[in-house]
């Protein structure tokens, strides 16, 4: 099989049924709700007493098959994955999901839903091998009526041979650290570093802070937000330091330290300017950004004192 006879075959199963009429092996009810919340920790009242709605990331869990699955599967998924191993893609690592919930879902609603295979990509390289990026879209529905749109995607790849070949003398690849995933709900916080500047969310309703960005607030549910630029002080609230497993680009023993601002929210990020075996918890450090490559700048936290 030729490339592009392969690119063909992959090609046709864009648009080609995964799953029809699925039906949710139960209705939307209280107990799962409350199981979701527990594991989450997620307080929210939204999701308890009489006018209670699901979470609206449950979604995906009201269409699992558990461990019999759903007669409602077709082959083509499987047909897919089958031909991209057959083409010495074997490996498979999920990518990310989108959501989208045009409806909330109630206790005693009755799911549907059908899964369609959106697109397969062209060949594409990356840090883990070449391969195809693979994207179904389950629309669920309750009543007829859509509530909820879960996009997810995979990489089918062939891994790279070249990583574990390598002999101690022959010259490392160019290594760069990995780019982070930019996505509708965080593109403004890397907008704000792009300009040298560390954004934290702030609920409009509520007042709460909130970081890493997220849609909506953990203490009134709000979606409405705005932003506060960090003044740029803080402290070291706790940290680990890295030995294994080593990671190309990154240099270990190196410290990764949760950083609580000033302004109360923390953060995962480097602290440089002191050896990995000096830093301490309370330790105060100062945010400044640091280039990595020609397109990756991240904050940073220098320990106080230490000149730049
Ligand atoms: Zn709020």
């Amino acid at each position: 099989m030729d490339d592009d006879d392969l690119a063909a075959r992959l090609k046709a199963f864009e648009g080609r049924r995964a799953t029809v009429a699925g039906r949710g092996k139960d209705p939307v009810n209280l107990p799962m709700i409350r199981h979701w919340c527990e594991a989450m920790g997620d307080t929210n009242p939204a999701y308890t007493g009489p006018d209670a709605i699901a979470p609206p990331t449950m979604l995906q869990a009201w269409t699992m098959g558990g461990l019999s699955g759903h007669t409602s599967r077709t082959r083509a998924y499987d047909d897919l994955l089958a031909l991209l191993d057959e083409a010495g893609c074997t490996s498979v690592v999920a990518t990310d999901c989108e959501q989208e919930y045009p409806r909330p879902l109630r206790p005693g609603d009755e799911i549907t839903f059908d899964t369609v295979i959106e697109s397969v990509s062209a060949r594409k390289t990356t840090r883990l091998g070449t391969g195809y990026f693979v994207t179904t879209r389950t629309d669920i529905r309750a009543g007829g009526e859509l509530a909820g749109t879960h996009r997810f995607r995979i990489l089918k790849y062939a891994p790279r041979k070249d990583a574990p070949a390598r002999g101690p003398e022959e010259p490392r690849p160019a290594e760069r650290r990995p780019r982070a995933v930019v996505n509708r709900d965080n593109a403004g916080f890397w907008e704000g570093v792009a300009r040298h500047e560390l954004l934290i969310q702030r609920c409009t309703g509520c007042r709460a802070l909130r970081f890493p960005w997220l849609p909506g607030c953990h203490a009134c549910g709000s979606p409405d937000w705005d932003t506060v630029r960090a003044l740029g002080d803080g402290t070291v609230f706790s940290y680990v330091v890295l030995h294994h497993p080593p990671f190309p680009a990154f240099d270990p023993p190196y410290a990764v330290g949760l950083i609580e601002l000033a302004e109360g929210v923390r953060i995962v990020s480097n602290v440089i300017g002191v050896p990995y075996d000096e830093v301490r918890i309370g330790m105060p450090v100062r945010l400044e950004f640091r280039r990595y490559d020609e397109e990756l700048v991240l904050p940073v936290f220098r320990a106080a004192g230490e000149a730049a």
